[in-house]
């Protein structure tokens, strides 16, 4: 049976509340296909070629629009697989254990054939008391959801979801397609927005909708703008926004292009190799979010995918005790081209201390 109790009840009034910055969305947007569709295009537009131009293009938009926010929403963030999970045996040992050495000792025998490079700022092994388990690479535990979300970029209030490796694609292509739809929006208005400051629209209530359209538009492309150019950046240097605040933390010390491979492999590992799904809310991300390749620890000389030339550059961890396990097949391929080393600088022991967001919804970490 369901717990029931104060605490659910609180819990359950949240979840309910957590939708209202979705359900505003949806209201705006219906209102916004109202007043350009029907009260612009068909009422106030005379031109039948203007007319026929404006609405093609305005469905395309409204449909792209709508159908990756549908999927940055309704897609589950993907949560660790089942092998970062203790057994049985390790959790009761952990719990017997005070925290410390010993309780490192076992998290570094739980973690030793995992594929996780990444450290706390203490350099001990990422473990989540709340899920019970070792925290791949790039994943962090969201106090929103209360789950460990791979590859967490942030938790987003506007899509009430994660967002993360299933949906990261998801969510940029809802922030390209809102801000096209508001452009679109804002420029093919503009001569109407003009009209109604000049007395050269009739007197009907099309006229308000056209005015509230317009500043509408204006006001979230300048917002939708900021938002995107940053996420393209973060793409370009192969980043979350977490790690943009807080750079990940290897064995050799904190590198903030840590995950970086370069422009062009930054960007297929969030968009896949096949450029027909690019711009499609389609998943088409590469890996499995569990583990990433990072040119800065293959430095295991049976490591497969280091490329030549890598180990005289990078010292040597002191923690020899996890032997760094080869990437998995689906990643392994984007090390292999030896272009992609360019970027990465690696800056041993140069770490400095994350910064803390107050918005961030990640667990910290010592
Ligand atoms: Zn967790
Ligand atoms: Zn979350």
């Amino acid at each position: 049976m369901a717990p029931s109790g104060p605490g659910s009840v609180r819990r359950r009034c949240r979840r309910v509340l957590y939708w209202i910055p979705v359900v505003f969305i949806s209201l705006l947007l219906g209102w916004s296909y109202y007043a350009y569709a029907i009260q612009l295009c068909i009422v106030s537009m005379e031109n039948v070629g203007e007319q026929v131009v404006c609405l093609i293009a305005y469905h395309l938009l409204f449909a792209m629009f709508v159908w990756s926010y549908w999927k940055t929403i309704f897609t589950l963030p993907m949560n660790p697989s089942k092998e970062f999970h203790l057994s049985y045996a390790e959790k009761e040992l952990l719990e017997r254990e005070p925290r410390g050495e010993a309780h490192q000792e076992v998290l570094r025998r739980a973690a030793k054939d995992l594929p996780i490079y990444t450290r706390t700022m203490s350099g001990a092994i990422r473990y989540c008391d709340r899920c019970q388990l070792i925290k791949p690479d790039r994943c962090h535990h969201c106090s929103v959801c209360d789950k460990c979300i791979l590859k967490m970029d942030h938790h987003c209030p506007w899509v009430n979801n994660c967002v993360g490796f299933s949906n990261y694609k998801f969510f940029l292509l809802f922030l390209a397609y809102s801000l096209l739809y508001c452009l679109f929006i804002a420029a093919t208005d503009l001569q109407y927005f003009i009209k109604f400051w000049t007395n050269g629209l009739p007197d009907t209530q099309a006229k308000f909708h056209i005015m509230f359209l317009f500043f509408a538009a204006a006001m979230f492309s300048v917002s939708l703008s900021s938002l995107f150019g940053y996420h393209c950046w973060l793409v370009s240097k192969n980043k979350s926004t977490l790690e943009a605040f807080r750079s990940p933390v290897f064995r050799h010390g904190t590198d903030k292009n840590g995950f970086s491979l370069g422009f062009s492999k930054n960007m297929r590992q969030v968009f896949g190799d096949e450029k027909k799904y690019w711009l499609l809310p389609v998943f088409s991300s590469l890996g499995d979010g569990c583990s990433f390749p990072t040119c800065l620890v293959n430095q295991d000389p049976e490591q497969p995918s280091t490329p030549a030339g890598m180990n005289s550059t990078l010292k040597t961890p002191e923690n020899h005790q996890f032997p760094a396990k080869p990437l998995r097949e689906s990643q392994s391929h984007l090390l292999t081209d030896s272009q992609s080393w360019t970027e990465n600088t690696a800056n041993p022991g140069k770490g400095k201390a994350g910064m803390s967001n107050p918005a961030l919804t990640m667990e910290n970490e010592t």
